[in-house]
């Protein structure tokens, strides 16, 4: 879209808030105008798109991520394993991938969660093996192919097997190859101002693949540039035995003592914590990526998603990686998070509105931005539009809950920062046929490479 042109997406279905019942103007990149029920928007618009028949959502954020793993969904030899036997079946096959599958992997994961609703995301890419030292540059040029905005995390694994950890040790790095790609990262894509398209975050692995000198030194890096830090934690019971006899901590106790106790830091996960534990999350602000499906999936865990909330933590919604869930679809997550919630909660507290809120707004803050994540005047123009139109949806009375309940799978039209990247839903410019053989044919390869 022309930057002064002004676009007036009229009168929505239904929204997550009423506040903007009659639609919002954009202009740019930006929402200037929010339109009450029945009212035209106060400035003159260049074009109207009607939205009768489509609910309007905030763009979704996903908060946790593994795009290289749609590689490995349904893999045979990891099938019904938890998730210490389901990592160490795939460490090894990981440890084979090349630079075309990242490129194509990363392609299918972002497609999928755009045309789900999805139109910022974050990875956690914590393999690096010889001759794939740039896999984060393959992901931001696919984001940026696809127009989607992307918080990409430099993942890292520096304990392996000889050293007491879990991954094999082919599969770690040290230190300061580690430190010094960050650096690199940092410096050359994140962005850090109003309506960044991309971002970088400093994310060790998990307590039992990363050694304790490298949780301090990515916090002190984390904190010379000014960016966020990532981890998975307290996911199993099996990590928490392993914390207590390696470390002598339970996880979070590990985890303030490598100075990561603060609200620049955001969680994978967050199941297995006592009271005092959600207690001083809270009080830190430390950010939680609720990802049900996997934890489902790995039988891992429930998070205790409304009492890190009340105690002050932001929840975030991700939907893992592609081996672990086995599919990219946000909006699809959602639902499982309201379905799974209601097993710890009460019905009238894990509402539809209640869960949209975690993959908009609270996946917003746990990502450290203030620009996405509701439809505001002056946010960011990230929006999903759904339409009700399929037989999943026939006989639906309130548009907005049937999205959750009724399984919305994807979204007619995609807006990210102003540009349609997803119409009649599809995504512009895109032959997913060919996109689908790409990676039909890299997963073979991946899975018989010896
Ligand atoms: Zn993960």
């Amino acid at each position: 879209m022309n930057s002064s042109q002004r676009i007036w997406i009229k009168a929505p279905l239904a929204t997550l808030d009423n506040h903007c019942a009659g639609g919002i103007v954009i202009e740019g990149q930006r929402i200037v105008e929010l339109v009450a029920s029945g009212a035209t928007p106060v400035s003159s618009v260049d074009e109207v798109f009607d939205a009768r028949e489509h609910v309007m959502l905030p763009g979704l954020i996903n908060s946790h991520h593994h795009f290289y793993q749609t590689l490995t969904r349904a893999y045979p030899q990891a099938l019904n394993k938890s998730l210490f036997s389901w990592l160490k079946s795939l460490y090894p096959v990981w440890a084979r991938l090349g630079q075309e599958m990242i490129e194509v992997s990363t392609q299918v994961a972002l497609s999928e969660l755009l045309l789900s609703g999805c139109t910022t995301a974050s990875d956690h890419h914590y393999l690096f093996p010889d001759g794939l030292e740039n896999a984060i540059d393959i992901q931001m040029e696919q984001a940026r192919k696809l127009g989607m905005r992307v918080h990409l995390t430099r993942g890292s694994m520096s304990l392996g097997v000889d050293d007491g950890g879990l991954p094999p040790q082919s599969t770690v790095q040290d230190e300061d190859t580690i430190l010094a790609d960050s650096e690199r990262l940092i410096q050359r894509y994140h962005q850090a101002g109003e309506g960044a398209m991309s971002q970088v975050a400093l994310a060790p692995c998990s307590p039992f693949s990363v050694s304790e000198s490298l949780m301090r030194a990515s916090a002190d890096l984390a904190k010379k540039h000014g960016v966020r830090l990532h981890t998975h934690l307290a996911e199993t019971h099996d990590e928490t035995a392993f914390c207590i006899e390696m470390f002598g901590l339970r996880p979070l106790d590990y985890l303030e003592k490598v100075g990561w106790l603060n609200d620049q830091v955001w969680l994978a996960h967050g199941i297995h914590f006592n009271d005092d534990e959600i207690r001083r999350l809270g009080e830190a602000g430390t950010g939680i990526a609720h990802c049900p499906s996997s934890n489902m999936l790995l039988a891992s865990g429930m998070c205790p998603t409304l009492d890190l909330e009340r105690a002050g933590s932001p929840v975030g919604l991700g939907v893992d990686g592609s081996a672990s869930n086995d599919g990219s679809n946000m909006i699809q997550e959602v639902r499982q998070a309201f379905l799974l919630q209601r097993l710890r909660y009460r019905a009238d507290e894990i509402t539809h509105q209640k869960v949209l809120s975690w993959a908009t707004e609270g996946s917003a803050r746990c990502l450290g931005r203030q620009d996405i994540g509701k439809l505001e005047v002056g946010m960011q123009a990230d929006i999903a539009l759904f339409k009700l139109d399929e037989l999943r949806f026939a006989g639906a009375g309130d548009p907005l809950a049937a999205l959750v309940l009724c399984g919305a799978h994807q979204a007619d039209r995609v807006m990210v920062a102003g540009e349609w990247r997803v119409l009649d839903g599809a995504i512009v410019g895109q032959d997913l046929n060919d996109l689908i053989a790409r990676q039909k044919s890299l997963a073979r390869k991946l899975a018989t490479v010896t």
